[in-house]
């Protein structure tokens, strides 16, 4: 079964192999990895080997923390909204300020709303269905509405809208086209849950990175920040003088950080395997191996879109297309034809390349774990679908 879903997607089979292995009996020890005390030296080591594995693949500078936590990446949109909220109010003394989005997508239109639900005073700086009717490009940022710098307490982005199909082009947000004292002050959050590790990323340039393991990583259960650290110098408590919310204490980033995220009891076996991933990922070529085998996939299905003369139609515009997933509609977007696309799919044992139910069509992505003979196989299948039902 070639597994083309947008996620819980595929692991690489070795992986999967030594993680069930692991699950019975972790390195001989006669106990399962979920088995074993999260406070144990033997967990400590996975966690260790899984943060320093991911730190080589991206280049985390040592000013950052990577912590380890639950939630998903949905938590993350009130976390990133209360935790960015109150650093501004104990920064700056003074209430906080405005949070900037980017709102690109499905994904991180959900993120503003849960910041306004947060009590935060929030801005699209871009709205890309607001503009054009739907999601499907990504402004350039001199078109965007930024708040002055002084009184924004973040600007947030989702560097690929996985519902959507819209990435950031390579490198991702073009940082550097920010104002000067926007970018030297305002901290940017980036939400990286459906592509990290296929390209590199510029972690310098952010205050925060997170994303949730089921899609390039792992298995559901852990998200993971990669937070600078003076972020986590101060607890959001100051900041209630200003009026400032008291945050959940497992959603302060300071509190995961100062427990080397073991406050409470992590999604063990979601971390070993995920730390699996990185070693795997790291003897493919590491993060520049993941970038090529992207580009030459997504490559792979967007010219069998554009050479399909209308039989397929991608649903983004050309400079805003992911390389995860890959959205288009079938003959103007004819739900039965489409159908048929999923069942001919299925008839080769291609799975889940139905789209998301808000937006319909196609969707194919091609996380980590697909291959570039996995991306032709399915070109091969649309191309013999097009020829049975083109004209
Ligand atoms: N952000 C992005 C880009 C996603 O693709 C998803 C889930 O698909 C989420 C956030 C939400 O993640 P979760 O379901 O783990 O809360």
């Amino acid at each position: 079964i070639l597994n083309l879903g947008a996620g819980p997607s595929s692991l690489p089979t070795s992986v999967l192999l030594q993680s069930a292995q692991d699950l019975l009996d972790y390195k001989g020890t006669g106990i399962g990895l979920c088995e074993l005390s999260h406070r144990s030296g033997t967990f400590k080591q996975i966690l260790d080997s899984a943060e320093s594995d991911l730190r080589s693949l991206l280049s985390i500078p040592e000013d950052y923390a990577v912590l380890f936590t639950q939630g998903g990446g949905t938590e993350q949109f009130s976390a990133t909204a209360l935790n960015l909220l109150a650093y501004d109010a104990a920064r700056h003394g003074r209430a906080p300020g405005t949070l900037d989005y980017a709102v690109t997508g499905s994904w991180s239109s959900k993120a503003i709303k849960e910041g306004e639900r947060m009590g935060g005073r929030v801005k699209a700086v871009t709205d890309s269905k607001k503009r054009d009717g739907k999601f499907g490009r990504i402004a350039p940022i001199e078109e965007w509405e930024l708040s002055p710098a002084s009184e924004c307490a973040m600007l947030y982005y989702c560097d690929n809208e996985t519902v959507d199909g819209v990435e950031f082009p390579s490198p991702g947000l073009p940082i550097h086209q920010l104002p000067d004292d926007y970018r030297k002050n305002v901290p940017i959050v980036a939400d990286c849950s459906s592509n990290i590790l296929s390209r590199p990323i510029d972690v310098a340039a952010h205050s925060l990175i997170f994303f949730g393991a089921q899609k390039n990583v792992g298995p559901p259960g852990v998200t993971i920040l990669i937070a600078r650290k003076s972020l986590l110098a101060r607890h959001p408590d100051e900041s209630i003088p200003f009026g400032g919310p008291r945050i959940p204490t497992t959603l302060v980033y300071k509190n995961l950080a100062d427990n080397s995220s073991l406050y409470n009891t992590p999604p063990m076996f979601s971390i070993h395997v995920s730390g699996l991933v990185f070693r795997h990922l790291i003897e493919q070529g590491g993060v520049k191996g993941a970038e090529q085998r992207s580009s030459e996939k997504a490559q792979l299905v967007y010219s069998t879109i554009d050479e399909s003369k209308g039989f397929y139609e991608g649903t983004t515009s050309a400079t805003s297309r992911s390389r995860m997933n890959v959205t288009f509609r079938i003959k103007g977007g004819d739900d039965g034809l489409e159908g048929k696309f999923v069942e001919f799919c299925k008839e080769r044992g291609i799975e889940q390349v139905k789209g998301h139910r808000s937006v319909g069509g196609i969707r194919a992505s091609l996380y980590n774990a697909i291959s570039v003979d996995d991306a032709k196989r399915l070109v091969e299948a649309m191309r013999e679908f097009c020829g049975q039902h083109s004209g």
